[in-house]
């Protein structure tokens, strides 16, 4: 069926296939059967890439909105929106239940700076670290209903086990959600960035950014004390979830450097990096390794994942970012790796092995002297 929609001649016929596509793959989420949604997009990811984009985008619809059928008058969009924060900090960074004196200020400025006029939202009362997100399109569907039926009753929500019975993983960076259900009429717009737009005068993305930055960052930094933080625009659930992955990268880095140098109690132009390309084919993610500045024993590793149609025929490429920040850093050595090498992972506990300056894949340890940080990944 994708493949058909790929070849569609009109908009008309594509938004046809479109439609049909969308509401099978919500029928299947209905019935919690992720394993067939999951073998169609395997089998398009084989056979045919425009076509598992599409299906992809056309699952990720179902799951992260749905269209309410009125009783009377107009029927009702529904949407899955987040809040996303990425914090970084030396100490783990706060996840879980929010009271309703933190949420409460929250709520007032995105009805004021982020949602259209007369559109109506849920904000669950949880914090959610990426662990403790639904597992999978059904979970994510449930969830997705469960707060928009919220948003449209004015009722509560309690959190569901999965998110309370999950450990969030402790990571120097990372990324934080708030999840909203959103509600509004079919062909109404839901964001303030919609509306108006044929007025001149119309707030932008960025303008709604802004504003959200200047009036809601100190109600946000409630929601992770201790912690160094970004705020980014509320949007599209699983829009807001690849924009986390590409923008905690950065920051995972710069706090994995910066954790390097307190442990080992050297300043940065003591360390050394080893950067290596890795994937089976064609590099799917850097895996940069950090070591005192000389020595071949790597202290910590960080991945650097590649996401859709990121590689280095871009500017600015990956290897560009990764350039920049340790300049940014001033790290005391960069070596480069030739190559794609294979990736590797430990035996024992399945983490990812880095490179030494020879090119030997080692599991990245801090040595014992040294204090250890209050992070695990294992
Ligand atoms: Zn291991």
């Amino acid at each position: 069926m994708s493949a058909a929609a790929i070849a569609a001649g009109s908009i008309i016929e594509a938004r046809y296939w479109q439609d049909k596509l969308e509401s099978t793959a919500a029928q299947l989420m209905e019935r919690s059967n992720d394993s067939a949604i999951e073998a169609a997009l395997d089998q398009t990811f084989q056979a045919n890439l425009p076509a598992h984009e599409l299906l992809s985008r056309a699952c990720e619809a179902a799951a992260e909105s749905v269209v309410l059928p009125a009783a009377e008058g107009a029927a009702n969009q529904a949407l899955l929106v987040s809040i996303p924060l990425i914090a970084w900090s030396k100490y783990p960074i706060a996840s879980g239940p929010v009271d309703e004196a933190t949420l409460a200020p929250i709520r007032a400025h995105l009805f004021a700076h982020i949602l259209a006029d007369g559109v109506r939202a849920h904000i669950s009362p949880f914090l959610y670290a990426i662990e403790q997100l639904p597992r999978g399109f059904s979970e994510t569907r449930k969830l997705m209903r469960k707060l928009t039926q919220a948003a449209l009753n004015g009722t509560s929500t309690r959190p569901d086990s999965t998110a309370r019975e999950s450990e969030a993983a402790e990571m120097p960076a990372d990324a934080r959600f708030l999840l909203v259900g959103v509600v509004a009429p079919v062909g109404a717009p839901i964001f303030l960035w919609q509306q108006d737009a044929q007025n001149e005068a119309h707030a932008t993305h960025n303008e709604c950014l802004l504003r959200w930055v200047e009036q809601c960052r100190p109600s946000l930094a409630k929601l992770v004390p201790g912690a160094a933080f970004e705020c980014g625009l509320p949007d599209a659930y699983f829009h807001n979830c690849r924009q986390c992955d590409l923008r905690v990268r950065p920051y995972m880095l710069n706090s994995s450097l910066e954790l390097v140098e307190d442990s080992l109690k050297v300043p940065a132009s003591e360390i050394g990096v080893v950067v290596a390309g890795v994937g089976e084919s064609r590099v799917d993610e850097y895996r940069i390794s950090i070591l005192r500045k000389g020595t071949s024993q790597v202290v910590h590793g960080v991945v650097w994942p590649l996401y859709g149609a990121e590689d280095d025929d871009e500017a600015p490429s990956p290897r560009e970012a990764l350039e920049a920040i340790f300049k940014e850093h001033r790290v005391g050595e960069v070596i480069r790796l030739p190559g794609t090498q294979t990736p590797e992972f430990c035996e024992d506990c399945g983490a990812p092995l880095f490179y030494d300056p020879e090119g030997e894949a080692v599991h990245a340890e801090f040595p014992e002297e040294s204090e250890p940080p209050p992070v695990h990944y294992h």
